[in-house]
């Protein structure tokens, strides 16, 4: 594809809140923390920008809460070049929180879905014309999973393409896996759903790209995997690195139709977003990861 593609990203929107602490509190206890963080954050926000960093002309859908955060979340949105017409705001529910207590090897996370409950399949079939006009939809679990499994049925009735980065893991009933067109777990995620789905490898084969972290991306061919070799960098953060792979490989579908070219590209992608702290502040354009690859 010469011009740059349309991507649909249907997905999760949070505000991340990060404490440091030395240690942890015990149960009653207050300790003193020593920094924090609001960070934009959510699979789909995270995927969406690095979408548009690359390149693409993307369409985020997603709910945000009528609070703060939820203004906040929409405006980077759009500072980062992400069309948020398919953004609605509810209210009465908050917008979607993680809140992360980094302590000396022992991090802790809650998540509030909140208003990412309300993406609902009702809510994605109101902008079934802009999945429709998509090159490509990407899409992750911290939405329900009914609405993924609509937005799979919606891409299959105009003949869509769909990638699920099944994270974090949900059992995929058959009947989603024969719908999307590439699947992207993490190694943990492949192995939870090996776990529960016998002859899924055998079956779903021709759809897998399974991330292995330093070690870099797996898909197969003829029957056999082929290993994609990571780069090799001093990472400072990782997170985010699965979103940006799973982004850049999105991106490069379009453009070459090559799983081995694009997993190539996207581990170069991920290999960059390592190298700066935060998920979405390492996300590379793709001049810098042509530059990087060159
Ligand atoms: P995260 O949850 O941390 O965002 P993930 O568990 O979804 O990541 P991983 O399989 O850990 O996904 O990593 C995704 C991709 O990021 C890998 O396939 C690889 O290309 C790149 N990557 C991750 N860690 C490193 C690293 N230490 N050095 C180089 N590349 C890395």
């Amino acid at each position: 594809m010469g011009r740059e593609p349309i991507i649909t990203v249907i997905g999760s929107i949070n505000m991340d809140l990060v404490v440091s602490v030395d240690r942890k509190p015990n149960r009653g206890e207050t300790v003193k923390g020593e920094s924090f963080d609001t960070l934009p954050g959510g699979k789909g926000a995270n995927q969406a920008i690095a979408l548009a960093r690359l390149g693409a002309t993307v369409n985020m859908v997603g709910m945000v809460g009528d609070d703060a955060f939820g203004y906040e979340l929409k405006s980077n949105l759009e500072k980062e070049n992400v069309q948020v017409e398919a953004v609605g705001v509810t209210e009465g529910i908050s917008t979607g929180v993680a809140v992360i207590t980094i302590a000396e090897n022992d991090n802790s996370i809650a998540v509030v879905s909140g208003a990412n409950e309300k993406v609902t399949p009702a809510y994605i079939r109101e902008y079934e014309k802009i999945i429709k006009q998509s090159d490509i939809v990407l899409t992750q679990f911290e939405v329900p999973i009914s609405t993924v499994e609509e937005a799979a049925m919606i891409c299959e009735k105009h003949g869509i393409p769909i990638v699920l980065n099944p994270a974090p893991f949900e059992k995929l009933s058959d009947s989603l896996l024969d719908k999307v067109t590439y699947l992207t777990p993490n190694q943990h995620e492949y192995e939870l759903i090996k776990g529960y789905k016998r002859y899924f490898e055998n079956d779903y084969q021709s759809k897998l790209i399974i991330t292995k972290g330093e070690v870099g991306a797996v898909f197969f061919e003829n029957e056999k995997p082929q290993i994609v070799s990571a780069f090799t960098v001093q990472p400072i953060d990782t997170t985010g690195a699965g979103d940006t792979f799973n982004s850049a490989f999105t991106y490069m579908m379009t453009k070459t139709n090559n799983i081995e070219e694009a997993c190539r590209f996207s581990n170069a992608a991920a290999a960059l977003s390592v190298l700066k702290k935060g998920a979405q502040l390492g996300m590379p354009t793709k001049e810098e990861v042509n530059s990087f690859l060159s």
